[in-house]
């Protein structure tokens, strides 16, 4: 490589090097299966959700000067990132059963961390979507939204689906993710139905939580309240589409962060609960899955070392 091609390779900020996250296969966890993922905590602000930010970023109306967003952490965290390197305020709503590290997070990047109930309906006023509207009513703070705004989706069609397909040669046969506001499963599923209709996407969430009984038409029972963060709701969000969904399954939360565990001392992949969720689910599948199942593991570990690992 020649020095000028070295130099052509220095992002101009953090921002830019979004994206390009590895895809590696589990093959110890599913020996004799192809099972791959997509290690999305390797993105600079940790999660997946950079992508979502950056995208949504791109449709900020001229003049805005701060931001606020109602989040499990991760959003919050790219967020803050995105607003320190534009010079932006910052506020983040989090649910109180958001873990420390993602908290500790957020701060560091110079936002305000504004922590709320995590067991009351969305539209109740304690709850951390309430207090991101109240926020941006009072401050005249810009609301990303990305439980309601279709950007959400649109940033994992647009971004994160082509970059997967590319790096698979088009190579998918099963899509299984986890859903929290439902914008990654909707955006590249909707992405790999119009490539290939036989392609299957399956969601995974928390007991109790939603977005089953909305796919599938079951009947909801009991009351939604895991330990996993980013995964699960007790309404589905609006910016989920169930059209591009085939099945949901349900994974008890012992299972999920049991599964962590594994991907962490079987692969060394250091992921977090919604990643040990998705695993489960995907064990649970197995037997009637063939060709390679595809995946994403949005978070790492790190986020919760002292709350699983
Ligand atoms: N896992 C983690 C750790 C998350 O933070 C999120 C986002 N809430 C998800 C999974 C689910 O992603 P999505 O919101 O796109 O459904």
């Amino acid at each position: 490589m020649s020095v000028s091609e070295r130099t052509s390779q220095v992002h101009g900020s953090v921002l830019e090097a979004i994206g390009n996250t590895p895809v590696v296969r589990l093959e110890r966890l599913f020996h004799g299966h192809d099972i791959v993922a997509k290690l999305e905590f390797m993105n600079p602000g940790g999660s997946i959700k950079d992508r979502m930010v950056r995208y949504m970023l791109r449709y900020l109306p001229a003049g805005v000067e701060h931001v606020v967003e109602s989040s499990s952490g991760n959003t919050g965290a790219a967020l803050a990132m995105a607003a320190a390197v534009r010079g932006l305020r910052c506020d983040v709503t989090l649910p109180d059963r958001t873990s420390r590290e993602k908290m500790r997070r957020i701060e560091a990047y110079g936002a305000e961390v504004h922590m709320c109930a995590s067991d009351v309906p969305e539209a109740h006023e304690a709850s951390y979507h309430s207090m991101a509207e109240r926020i941006a009513a009072e401050h005249g703070a810009f609301h990303l939204d990305q439980y309601r705004s279709a950007l959400n989706r649109q940033a994992h069609y647009t971004d994160t689906a082509p970059e997967l397909w590319f790096q698979l040669d088009g190579r998918i046969d099963c899509f299984v993710c986890g859903i929290g506001s439902g914008g990654t499963i909707s955006g590249i599923g909707r992405f790999l139905k119009e490539r290939d209709r036989r392609i299957t996407v399956i969601g995974v969430e928390p007991l109790h939580s939603s977005y089953r009984a909305a796919v599938t038409g079951a009947v909801a029972d009991g009351e939604f309240g895991s330990v996993i963060e980013g995964v699960g709701k007790r309404a589905p969000s609006g910016t989920f589409d169930a059209d591009v969904v085939d099945d949901v399954i349900q994974v008890p939360d012992d299972d999920a962060v049991a599964w962590c565990h594994r991907l962490a001392r079987e692969e060394g992949i250091l992921a977090g609960g919604s990643s040990g969720c998705v695993a489960a689910g995907i064990a649970r599948l197995l037997p009637k899955l063939s060709g390679r199942v595809v995946t994403v593991f949005p978070d790492s570990g790190v986020n919760y070392l002292s709350k699983y690992f």
